[in-house]
């Protein structure tokens, strides 16, 4: 067998012979249709999210997927002080991520729009599952027709909530371009809500308030470091300034441990640019946009107080 393999093996001179320019890169994707090929040149991918399709189990009344998600990792930090019960889902479980759907949306050069969804099953070594997609026709409504479908590739993942469509949806019709906000590398890109998003360059947009709460829960269990308390991530409210008078305000939410990190496309993102001239505005806007985000009153207030303060006379 070893052997058959090695003599499959491309001699060096083989090798060399091909170094001549290879042929862009294409793509399968089965559209509901028909399968079609298209080049990642003409076709490039615009945005591409996952959504963990999950079932919330042993929640008392009331709770959200954030309160099951939260005993989650409570319960998981308690089970990895047990070896046998480390990374075993079990009947103690709260929140139990059944398959990931994929949707991805690509553009081609022309304006015309393609989206697909893939089922990438829990069980490691499963190929990616197919669901189909189509090819929208560039004036139609890109969104509608994307909320039309999201349902469906759900249900045949096993089904989503109104909230977790909605996120998806949201992430997925976000295919207008990044507006650039200065003449720098533009190298950070923040979504401010309604299908918009925005580029900057950090260095000139210097950060006046930071104000970050971190998600954390008290396990009960001491971890190697002798901590009790498991950080799994952080909400912020960020205001950085232009030397020319604009104000960024941008926050949201992140987790950061290994199983709530696939719940990010839940968390909320969004902000505002406040231009020249209304820099008066900016404690109400920062509270506008915390409010939206859903953000904890916590974080909103300390974001104020950080802000440059007004002079009364
Ligand atoms: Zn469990």
């Amino acid at each position: 067998m070893d052997a058959e393999q090695g003599a499959k093996r491309p001699t060096e001179a083989e090798t060399r012979g091909r170094l001549t320019p290879l042929a862009p890169a294409k793509v399968r994707i089965h559209l509901t249709d028909r399968p079609v090929l298209v080049s990642e040149q003409e076709w490039p991918v615009l945005v591409q999210a996952d959504l963990p399709i999950y079932r919330l189990t042993n929640c008392e009344p009331g709770w959200t997927w954030r309160d099951a998600l939260r005993a989650q990792v409570r319960h998981d930090a308690q089970c990895e002080a047990d070896p046998l019960a480390r990374g075993v889902m079990c009947e103690w479980c709260y929140v139990t991520v059944l398959a990931t759907l994929q949707l991805t949306t690509r553009r081609h050069l022309d304006g015309r729009m393609m989206f697909y969804a893939l089922r990438k099953s829990r069980v490691l070594g499963v190929p990616l599952d197919p669901l189909g997609g189509s090819l929208v026709n560039t004036n139609g409504d890109f969104r509608a027709v994307l909320t039309e479908h999201a349902k469906g590739f759900a249900d045949m993942c096993g089904g989503a909530s109104v909230e977790a469509l909605a996120a998806l949806v949201d992430t997925c019709s976000r295919t207008s371009p990044a507006e650039c906000l200065d003449d720098g590398e533009n190298g950070r890109e923040v979504y401010l809500g309604n299908s918009t998003s925005v580029k900057f360059t950090p260095a000139l947009w210097p950060v006046e308030v930071e104000s970050v709460s971190p998600y954390c829960v008290d396990c009960d269990v001491v971890d190697s470091t002798g901590e009790s308390v498991r950080w799994y991530g952080r909400e912020v409210l960020t205001v950085r300034r232009h030397s020319d008078g604009r104000t960024l305000v941008h926050g949201g939410g992140e987790f950061i441990d290994e199983f709530a990190r696939q719940f990010n496309i839940l968390n909320p993102s969004g902000g505002a640019v406040v231009p020249v001239g209304q820099g008066r505005d900016v404690p109400a806007i920062v509270r506008r946009v915390g409010k939206t985000l859903g953000l904890e009153p916590f974080t909103i207030q300390n974001c104020v107080n950080g802000l440059p303060a007004e002079e009364l006379r």
